[in-house]
């Protein structure tokens, strides 16, 4: 057993707030970096964690985390997701200075960190990546050859590449070579590297990833799937497990293969092996992302463990080994990520001060976040607000409960991406569970705004600001020419 009483979150937000909770619950001190401009949000809403002001760049900054861990006497790091969390250099750096990093070995990382790399890996352990091939050393005409044969539309994909950016889908042969140009100057714009590969394009595809968990003595386990395929710009927005198409038998397939290719690298602790599916339910090795994911807690939900409480385990040497046949899910679980972002405006962030927050609660709804009224959602970090994730016996009792969540989300001051979640929950083809990655594009028309009417929140606020202030409060505009509204000066604030 290894004497852990403080750890360094390396990270901010949601994920931050989810990570010092599960260390509070086993007496271990959370240590947190805030910026200066985050600060004055953050003291209320970390005033369980000990709490160190710092400079803007700090979760980016390895060298000054380490450092911070150090004088603030941490035993270990948790980096969450995002950010530093999948950099081999730091996790390395953390144990060259004696801090144990919450996360899979170096090693593991650095091998999975590279795409290319890492569908050479799950070939090793007998799993089909996406037909492909890597354009080293290959003149244009080469390449050219090699497209035809994957046949198109194919992708360009950058191998250290992530959140979507480095890809290019290229839809005849012409175009590829100014495809790769492209992404080899966004990939080393990006991330440092001008690696691209080559990728056949699965067309109507599902994204459906394996949660893993590999537990001291390479006793790796599989916990269910999460379907992802809701997602716009290559990022997920919505997730649930079980995925409606996956049936016993392709769930030990894929969970199987996920564990092979875990066992491959040596990995430890939370990790998550991501599969394009096709139409033929045919899947095939995407990427591995050796952290926690954002989107966990529907698998939490669906299976009644605590990922992040594993990681911590793990790093204290307490963690006890599930049998694989212990693993057991119920029910459906789903989760919605709500963003500060205009779905009318090809999803731009929309960062701004939340005027009034209230979450949703109630059986089987679960509310991720780090923000209260008065927050500011920041123009320079990830404009998510919160997750909501709920749980019911099937999934249309899910959905059920995800609409009363979604409806009874309060988040005034900046656009959000709520309405528009709630208009995908509606909409047949999800409720059917009939989805592949280009819904919201396929669907786009249908998924537009009608003139909302203004909510009752914002008339209560409208007075609140009124009766306070002395001025009438102008309301945005809804959409029917009025403009405002002026409430009276006697209204009643509940
Ligand atoms: P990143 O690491 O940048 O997020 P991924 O390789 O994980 O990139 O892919 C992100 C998303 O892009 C996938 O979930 C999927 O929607 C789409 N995608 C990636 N590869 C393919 C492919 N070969 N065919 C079709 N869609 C793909």
């Amino acid at each position: 057993m290894v004497t852990i009483k403080r750890v360094l979150i390396a990270n901010r937000g949601e994920i931050a707030r989810r990570i010092a909770t599960a260390l509070i619950e086993k007496g271990i001190v959370p240590v947190l970096p805030l910026t200066d401009k985050e600060y004055k949000q953050g003291v209320s809403i970390f005033k369980d964690c000990r709490i160190v002001r710092a400079p803007d760049n700090i979760y980016l900054d390895g060298q000054a985390l380490v450092a911070l861990a150090k004088s603030e006497n941490c035993q270990a790091v948790h980096p969450g997701y995002g950010f530093l969390a999948e950099n081999a250099k730091f996790a390395e750096s953390c144990e060259q200075n004696g801090l144990i990093f919450i996360g899979p070995p170096a090693g593991s990382i650095s091998l999975m960190g590279h795409k290319e790399r890492a569908r050479e890996i799950a070939k090793k352990a007998n799993v089909s990546p996406v037909p492909g091939f890597s354009i080293d050393g290959l003149n244009p005409l080469e390449i050219k050859e090699m497209a035809e044969a994957v046949g198109f539309p194919v992708l360009v994909k950058a191998s250290m590449g992530g959140g979507g950016k480095g890809m290019r889908r290229v839809d005849s042969p012409d175009a590829l070579a100014d495809a790769i140009r492209m992404s080899k100057s966004e990939s080393a714009a990006y991330f440092g590297s001008e690696d691209v590969f080559v990728e056949k394009c699965i067309v109507k595809p599902r994204h459906i990833e394996i949660q893993i968990f590999s537990f001291p003595g390479g006793r790796t386990v599989y916990v269910g799937e999460r379907e992802c395929t809701i997602q716009r710009r290559h990022q997920k927005i919505i997730e649930e497990s079980p995925s409606p198409v996956v049936n016993e038998k392709l769930r030990r397939e894929m969970g199987e293969a996920a564990v092979r290719i875990a066992d491959i690298v040596n990995y430890i602790g939370a990790g998550t092996v991501e599969f394009i599916v096709d139409e033929n339910l045919n899947f095939y090795f995407l990427e591995m992302n050796t952290r926690i994911q954002v989107e966990h807690p529907v698998t939490e939900e669906v299976f009644g463990v605590d990922l992040v409480a594993w990681q911590i385990e793990e790093a204290l040497g307490t963690v006890e080994a599930v049998p694989q046949k212990k693993i057991r899910g119920a029910g459906h679980a789903i989760e919605f990520r709500i963003y500060a972002e205009d779905p009318d405006q090809n999803f731009m962030p929309s960062p701004g001060k939340i005027l009034l927050y209230r979450e949703p609660s109630g059986p089987g709804i679960r509310v991720e976040s780090a923000v209260a009224t008065g927050s500011e959602i920041f123009a320079d970090f990830d404009p998510m607000i919160a997750k909501v994730v709920v749980k019911g016996h099937s999934r249309q009792h899910a959905l059920e409960r995800a609409m009363l969540a979604l409806e009874n989300f309060v988040i005034l001051g900046v656009t959000t991406n709520r309405e528009f979640l709630m208009r995908i929950l509606s909409h047949p083809a999800f409720r059917a569970g009939e989805l592949d990655t280009s819904f919201i594009d396929r669907y786009r028309e249908e998924l537009k705004a009608a003139d909302a009417p203004i909510e009752p929140e914002w008339l209560l606020l409208a007075a609140a600001l009124r009766k306070t202030t002395g001025k009438p409060a102008q309301l945005p505009d809804s959409g029917d020419g009025a403009g405002f509204y002026y409430p009276p000066v006697n209204a009643r604030i509940p």
